[in-house]
């Protein structure tokens, strides 16, 4: 996936703010954040949305959810925080490449817009 933004951060090609690193997933803040924490956590092996790593690869769809949970734990603490999967068009993806959206630090509103 030679033009796929993610994959470029995963293999270190373009330069993104790291806050986890393993050989299977990255996490960085991201570059638009919609909360006074906002990271993204992705697998460096490109998959489009979580349902296709889900279905080729559970134990990457599960390890993404575990790290989301822990830095999105270890950034909101007692208050919570959120994680967010956009998957396709009407799931407002913009970046073809799963990720997990984790926002801290403020309260979030329900229904999403
Ligand atoms: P989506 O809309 O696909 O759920 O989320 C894509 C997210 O990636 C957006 O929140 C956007 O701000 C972020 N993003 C897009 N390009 C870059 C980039 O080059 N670097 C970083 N750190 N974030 C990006
Ligand atoms: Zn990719």
């Amino acid at each position: 996936m030679n033009d796929c933004i993610f994959c470029k951060i995963g293999a270190g090609e373009i330069p993104a703010k790291e806050v986890y690193r393993d050989d299977e997933v990255v996490a960085i803040e991201d570059l638009n954040p919609q909360a006074p924490v906002h990271l993204l956590v992705m697998p460096i092996a490109h998959y489009t949305t979580m349902a296709e790593a889900s279905s080729t690869s559970a134990s990457v769809a599960g390890q993404l959810i575990a790290i989301a949970s822990r830095l999105g734990t270890e950034s909101g603490g007692e208050s919570g925080f959120r994680l967010v999967v956009n998957t396709g068009t009407n799931g407002g993806q913009t970046v073809g490449h799963v990720h997990v959206h984790v926002l801290a630090g403020r309260r979030m509103t329900w229904p999403p817009g």
